[in-house]
């Protein structure tokens, strides 16, 4: 006999599968929110995630003790609240830093992750790395944005008391080095006699180490000079070109040494007002680390041209080594070095284009590379000429 099955049972029972798939769903679902909830909290950082409509989904505790508010009740709530609740507390001492990357990034949902740094004023001075980064779908479909507070503090503190050391050690350096120097000139220039040819070859050593000693200390002295602001830029009337040509003529041995071209692509105006030194400086480390980090019979270019009005670029561009992609992000940070030149065959000190950097925000200029492992680096710094009221400074 065949026997109909009840339309009406057989729903209750499918529906009865769904709801129980659905309760499943339900169960993973807060699984995987208690996962993520004790994962952001475990984070020693602050941690704002958005949606893709920039809605705060979440803010962990160390947010909210950074920043002295509540993780709670932001649910929900547009990114732009927040932000203008930080200012309002008037915690953030540059307000400007933590402004461009915000609206830098304000709706946009491509944008990788920027960074900044913002000192926190409360009972003790806090600085804070800021990041921040979309979060994609595999498919790379848009799902919202994370922003990350990293207190760098203790780092901060840990290099301050590493640089007022070395610079106290390189003022004590300084004096015996310039003596050792001295002699050694003397000696290998004939003032004591004629060398013995045994004699030859360790002047020769000990010539070159003891001005290797002298490009550091002179190095870590001028990083502290600049840091501590008792380097003030003295700004005349100065020939960029000039100063270039000069430069290249100067380090034109050592770029002969490896069979380095260096071309050279100036602007017509080249005057400006600016702090000679420093700029030499500049020209001298971005020319320096291109002939360092060069292979042999590669062409170095130095281009001058103008990228604003009263806005002088300086750009310096080598066939070398290049700068690995995942290392780039830490350059011109001090004592930085990438680990493709962490052979003795390129020797140095991570100082150099911190240097420039210091020296470029002391001209009110900024500075940046694009760089390709294996294929050549280009490093650049912009400057203005100063106006009459920077003249009235000095
Ligand atoms: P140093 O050259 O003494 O190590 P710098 O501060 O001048 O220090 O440079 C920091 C790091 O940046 C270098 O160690 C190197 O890894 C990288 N770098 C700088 N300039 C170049 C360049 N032209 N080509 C490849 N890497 C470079």
């Amino acid at each position: 006999m065949l026997i109909h099955a009840d339309p009406l049972h057989l729903l209750q029972k499918d529906l009865q599968i769904l709801l129980g798939h659905l309760q499943n769903k339900r169960e993973e679902l807060k699984f995987e929110q208690a996962h993520r909830d004790t994962i952001l909290e475990s984070i020693d950082d602050g941690i704002a995630v958005l949606d893709e409509r920039d809605l705060i989904q979440y803010l962990n505790k160390k947010f909210a003790s950074m920043f002295g508010t509540l993780s709670d009740g932001w649910n929900g709530m547009h990114i732009s609240k927040l932000y203008n609740f930080l200012l309002d507390q008037g915690q953030v001492a540059d307000v400007g830093k933590l402004s461009s990357v915000y609206y830098s990034v304000l709706g946009k949902r491509n944008l990788i992750a920027d960074r900044c740094e913002i000192i926190l004023k409360k009972e003790q001075t806090k600085y804070i790395n800021v990041y921040t980064g979309p979060v994609s779908h595999p498919e790379k479909v848009y799902l919202g944005r994370v922003w990350k507070f990293q207190d760098v503090s203790q780092e901060k503190e840990l290099a301050q008391m590493r640089m007022e050391f070395l610079s106290l050690a390189s003022h004590q350096l300084r004096t015996p080095l310039t003596a050792i120097w001295g002699y050694l000139k003397m000696i290998d220039g004939g003032d004591f006699g004629d060398i013995p040819d045994k004699l030859q070859k360790p002047i020769g050593v000990l010539m070159h180490s003891t001005n290797k000693m002298r490009d550091l200390i002179n190095d870590l002295l001028d990083v502290s000079r600049l840091e501590s602001g008792k380097l003030v830029p003295k700004i005349e009337r100065i020939d960029l070109g000039q100063i270039i040509s000069d430069e290249v003529e100067t380090q034109g041995s050592t770029a002969g040494l490896k069979s380095l071209q260096v071309e050279l692509i100036p602007h017509g105006d080249t005057v400006l007002m600016s702090d000679a030194s420093l700029v030499k400086e500049m020209v001298k480390n971005y020319l320096s680390n291109a002939i360092k980090y060069s292979k042999p019979n590669g062409v170095i270019v130095i281009h001058t041209s103008k990228v604003g009005k009263d806005v002088y670029r300086v750009a310096v561009k080598d066939q070398g080594i290049g700068i690995p992609a995942d290392q780039q992000v830490h350059l011109f940070e001090k004592f930085y070095r990438a680990d493709n030149v962490s052979t003795s065959e390129y020797e140095g000190t991570g100082l150099g284009l911190y240097f420039v950097k210091q020296c470029a925000a002391a001209l009110g200029g900024r500075v940046g590379f694009h760089s390709q492992e294996h294929q050549g680096s280009e490093f650049w710094f912009d400057i203005p000429s100063a106006s009459q009221s920077d003249l009235n400074i000095n």
